[in-house]
């Protein structure tokens, strides 16, 4: 669901840029209609740029976190082996993308972490 209505926006969002390049290449009809798309592309890019980054930051599905996913794991907290192994690698004001040795938990222990490190707000897996 939370995909469907970031696509529905994005498809918006594209349909934004039509006046604007519309605009554009009525107004630089002389220079050769690429020279015009050019221009108007560079316009849309200088505005929608912003607008962009704003419709990707208000619905990023996992809040701006970037989580790792390993098969076949023991946990690093209670020891039992997982079919899948979770690993929070990035968060505002968390980055362990480059983690030399990295930890993978099991669901609950996961979970567990989480909530110990980052408080209420559960991370939200994929149930896939
Ligand atoms: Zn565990």
């Amino acid at each position: 669901m939370a995909l469907l209505r970031k696509y529905f926006l994005y498809l918006v969002r594209w349909q934004l840029s039509t006046p604007i390049l519309a605009v554009c290449v009525v107004w630089f009809a002389s220079m050769g209609t690429t020279v015009a798309t050019i221009l108007a592309n560079l316009i849309g890019g200088l505005i929608f740029f912003w607008v962009d980054r704003w419709i990707f930051q208000k619905t990023t599905i996992l809040k701006g976190e970037v989580w790792e996913v390993q098969q076949d794991i023991v946990c690093a907290d209670c020891g039992h082996p997982a079919d899948h192994g979770y690993r929070l690698a990035k968060k505002s004001n968390y980055d362990r993308l480059n983690d030399k040795r990295p930890e993978f938990r099991c669901q609950d222990c996961s979970r567990r972490k989480y909530e110990k490190q980052f408080g209420g707000d559960e991370p939200h897996f994929r149930s896939d």
